[in-house]
């Protein structure tokens, strides 16, 4: 099923055509591709005050006269990386800055821009983006090369297969929707 959408407009054009969308878009569960219903807004708390839209979820409804299973799905603006606190913007700005020879604390530290957090979370953000590397590297056409210029083991299996990505992108921010894939595990 689609999962990223570029903007909140197609977003919601395809949750209102939910009733019609075809077998491809079928509940896992149930494999029904007729009784999604919306079940309201995925929202992100900006500051104490502010909330924005980040995504939609959609319910295999088994109410009333539906069939479904009852599950639900949350669908994503690909701006956005599910369940993370940073948005897509953030993981960019921290791997394009690997990509130029910065180390990890720097890199992070640039892309959140404060010093305020630890840099754990960046290693985490590696992790899990080598659990993904076999699923990109599928996507590319050529492989990767072997040789890298960096020097820690688990850049240098990574970065080389995320830099064929990027390039292959032609708009990185819409990365997510294009792919029809997180880019964090
Ligand atoms: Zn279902």
């Amino acid at each position: 099923m689609q999962v990223f959408f570029s903007s909140l407009f197609e977003l919601e054009s395809f949750s209102h055509r939910l009733k019609s969308i075809p077998q491809s878009n079928a509940c896992q569960f149930c494999l029904k591709n007729c009784e999604w219903v919306s079940h309201g807004y995925v929202y992100k708390q900006l500051n104490y005050q502010f909330r924005a839209i980040v995504g939609k979820r959609i319910l295999c409804s088994n109410r009333g006269s539906h069939l479904g299973c009852g599950r639900t799905r949350q669908l994503y603006l690909d701006v956005v990386l599910p369940h993370k606190h940073y948005p897509l913007q953030t993981l960019l700005a921290f791997v394009i800055a690997l990509f130029d020879g910065l180390p990890i604390s720097k890199a992070w530290h640039g892309a959140v821009g404060h010093h305020r957090t630890e840099p754990r979370q960046a290693w985490r953000w590696l992790n899990s983006l080598m659990s993904k590397l076999a699923n990109i590297r599928s996507l590319l056409q050529r492989t990767c090369q072997p040789c890298s210029p960096f020097n820690s083991r688990r850049l240098a299996l990574l970065l080389p297969t995320l830099q064929a990505l990027f390039a292959s992108q032609p708009h990185l921010q819409r990365i997510q929707s294009r792919l029809q894939m997180s880019l964090l595990a």
